[in-house]
């Protein structure tokens, strides 16, 4: 991470990134029982055990010397190929469309972190189709990326920028709790899904605490 003189980090390089998906790694192996019991009360039981063996992928899959963006997309790709269940495919393309988003930058500054974001809930939009509402990881993203750019917006650095964003990720993650699942295994439970967190959500909030603690 390159600094000012304060020390607070105006961007990130390829290393932190990396560092970013081996600590989503860890707080996600951590979690892996608490996301899979959630999964278990609404859809089928697997989450966490399914991101847990994707994002050890990914960690393996981290290239030694590459720019932001292509240690992102080569985590996504790990993520896609090694994750079962609906929600591989759609971090995978989270983690693909940021890489993208960065292009062939050597460092991420506050402003080009957000627009990865972005990328990131479009590409998870696009894939599954979900709205804010449906209780899927939409419902953390949104209220993410729509925090990270109101930060942004107000001059904050982008160590608070992203915090701004992990936490409004985890009060998203909350609100999935009454609603209904419109998308994903959960929806076929009806009202009966109501009540409880949704998994995907819950990781999504992980992930980008994850971040947080790295920048
Ligand atoms: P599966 O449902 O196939 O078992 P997982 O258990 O790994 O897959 O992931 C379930 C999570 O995936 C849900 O909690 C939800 O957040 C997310 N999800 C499922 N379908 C969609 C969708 N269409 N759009 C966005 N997120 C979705
Ligand atoms: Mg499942």
């Amino acid at each position: 991470m390159t600094g000012d003189a304060e020390g607070s980090a105006s961007t990130v390089t390829a290393a932190d990134l990396a560092g970013w998906i081996r600590h989503a790694a860890e707080l996600v192996a951590a979690a892996a029982e608490r996301l899979t019991r959630l999964d278990a009360a609404i859809g089928d039981g697997d989450h966490g055990h399914n991101l847990d063996r994707g994002l050890a992928a990914a960690v393996a899959a981290l290239p030694a010397d590459a720019p932001p963006g292509k240690t992102l997309i080569a985590a996504g790709r790990a993520v896609v190929s090694k994750t079962g269940g609906a929600s591989g495919p759609l971090y995978g393309t989270a983690l693909r469309r940021m890489g993208k988003a960065f292009g062939g930058a050597e460092e991420v500054d506050a402003a080009l972190l957000g627009e990865g974001l972005r990328a990131a809930l479009d590409g998870v939009r696009e894939l599954g189709q979900a709205a804010g509402g449906d209780k899927t990881m939409v419902d953390a993203l949104v209220p993410a990326a729509a925090a990270y750019e109101e930060a942004l917006a107000a001059g904050t650095d982008l160590a608070g920028c992203v915090r701004a964003a992990a936490g409004a990720a985890e009060k998203g993650a909350e609100e999935t709790v009454p609603m209904q699942a419109r998308k994903g295994r959960a929806s076929y439970l009806g009202p009966r899904s109501a009540g409880h967190m949704d998994p995907g959500a819950a990781s999504t909030a992980l992930i980008l605490r994850a971040l947080a603690d790295v920048v």
